[in-house]
């Protein structure tokens, strides 16, 4: 099939490059030049591992294209994929005016039939308001499907070539052989329903998972007070089928640019038709709590923080990605700024967008977890990168001026903790040295 991706981001560059992978003909379309310059290149604006050799294969293949001029994209093509962004507003609700404006330029440009597939995550009833601003610019027939995406960054190749299912909404069933037909070189559980139905399924489904992140920090918190660890207790319930044990890792909470923009948008959502999401309020704010946990941890170890050298370990919202949005390091090094401290901070793929976000003399950008440590009075993991699991700990407690790791991810376990020197704090567990 022909089809036009609109935005080149983590969503629209994945699966464009995954569905000309399959043998679609693909021309994906970006308003930033530089990103279609360096795509042209084989060279990817995000990191996303995999990414640069599936590009340089379609591109060679022909099967791939990558411009900026949107008109002519939708022109070639018979789908239309929106996968511009929809980050929050001050308030919460998602900010639809990329999908609107890309929504009208696609309106403008059409030649003939479309259809319009929407994969960016959309309140319920966008949709209908996309098709509103479609036929604004057009005369022409077109229909609306939404098909909500659920890649997670880091994963995101194999997540769309293996997906668990595609859920895809519509209202004109003359369109389910097509959809079908298009996805199920991915997988074959496709899921059809309504176009609001779909809208839906994306927002709970990452509420869902925010709720199990949330909970299991609290029961982590609890775990610390009497005596439990929380890492044996989320097994434990794991084991349980009901239950299952994925998202069920404590920590210092959820970030990116995906649960906490969907987990706001949708207590708007249910704001908008009056009803209060008490459940989803709770989990947003255990989340935003979770995170200063690691600033109580310091403060508990070390006093005050003013003037102290503190390596942080981790600046992106999770590992395999260099993507920052909503990372707890932004909050934590703000915090820890404000405090005085100095941070010497270090990430194997995030620095770069870290630095375009936080700048400030109080910070020492650093080129390995080592030289983040050295000196240190203490290091904050806040990212569970490999790398950092690999680190020769009795080295690290030599390196730090005090022995102090504070492990937001729980990633070491007693046994390496215990002949390593350190004075080790983690999340919901004993603390260990
Ligand atoms: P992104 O910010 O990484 O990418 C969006 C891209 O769209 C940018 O490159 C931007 O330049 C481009 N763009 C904006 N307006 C445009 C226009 N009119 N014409 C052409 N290009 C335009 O966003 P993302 O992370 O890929 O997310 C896209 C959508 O998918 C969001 O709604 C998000 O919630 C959803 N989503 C994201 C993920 C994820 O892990 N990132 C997962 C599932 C769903």
């Amino acid at each position: 099939m022909k089809l036009a991706v609109i935005g080149t981001g983590y969503v629209g560059l994945v699966s464009g490059v995954c569905f000309a992978h399959k043998g679609n003909e693909v021309i994906c379309v970006d308003l930033e030049q530089y990103k279609i310059d360096m795509l042209n290149r084989a060279e990817s604006p995000i990191y996303e591992p995999g990414i640069e050799d599936l590009i340089s294969l379609n591109l060679e293949a022909g099967r791939l294209e990558f411009t900026s001029d949107l008109a002519d994209a939708v022109r070639r093509s018979d789908i239309v994929i929106l996968a511009v962004g929809t980050p929050s507003l001050a308030n919460g609700e998602a900010n639809l005016s990329y999908i609107e404006q890309a929504a009208a330029d696609v309106g403008k440009a059409m030649n003939g039939y479309k259809i319009i597939m929407t994969k960016s995550t959309v309140p319920v009833g966008t949709n209908e308001k996309i098709k509103g601003v479609l036929a604004q610019h057009t005369n022409l027939s077109f229909d609306i499907v939404s098909a909500p995406e659920f890649l997670r960054e880091g994963s995101a190749i194999n997540d769309t070539l293996h997906p668990d299912r595609v859920i895809i909404g519509l209202d004109n069933e003359g369109l389910r052989e097509t959809m079908v037909t298009l996805h199920q070189v991915f997988t074959d559980k496709i899921y059809v329903t309504d176009i609001r139905s779909a809208e839906m399924i994306k927002y709970a489904s990452n509420a869902f998972l925010a709720t199990k992140i949330s909970f299991i920090n609290e029961i982590a918190n609890i775990c610390e007070k009497v005596g439990a660890d929380v890492t044996c207790v989320a097994d434990g319930m794991g084991m349980d089928k009901r239950i299952g044990s994925s998202f069920l890792q404590a920590g210092i909470g959820y970030g990116g640019s995906c649960f906490p923009k969907d987990t706001n948008a949708l207590i708007q959502i249910a704001g908008n038709v009056d009803y209060e999401f008490k459940l989803l309020k709770s989990v947003v704010e255990v989340n935003t709590d979770q995170r200063f946990m690691i600033v109580s941890k310091l403060r508990e170890s070390l006093g005050q923080l003013h003037g102290v050298p503190i390596g942080i370990w981790g600046l992106a919202f999770k590992p395999n990605t260099d993507d920052i949005r909503e990372a707890p390091a932004l909050e934590i090094v703000e915090t820890l700024i404000q405090a005085g401290a100095i941070v010497k901070l270090y990430d194997p793929i995030a620095m770069n967008k870290f630095k375009e976000r936080v700048d400030h003399p109080n910070i020492v950008w650093c080129s390995s977890p080592q030289q983040a440590a050295e000196g240190s009075d203490a290091v904050c993991l806040l990212t569970d990168w490999e790398e950092f699991k690999k680190v020769d700990l009795v080295q690290l407690a030599s390196l730090l001026h005090k022995p102090v790791l504070i492990d937001g991810r729980n990633i070491f376990t007693e046994d390496q903790i215990q002949s390593s020197g350190l004075e080790y704090y983690s999340v919901g567990r004993p603390r260990m040295s």
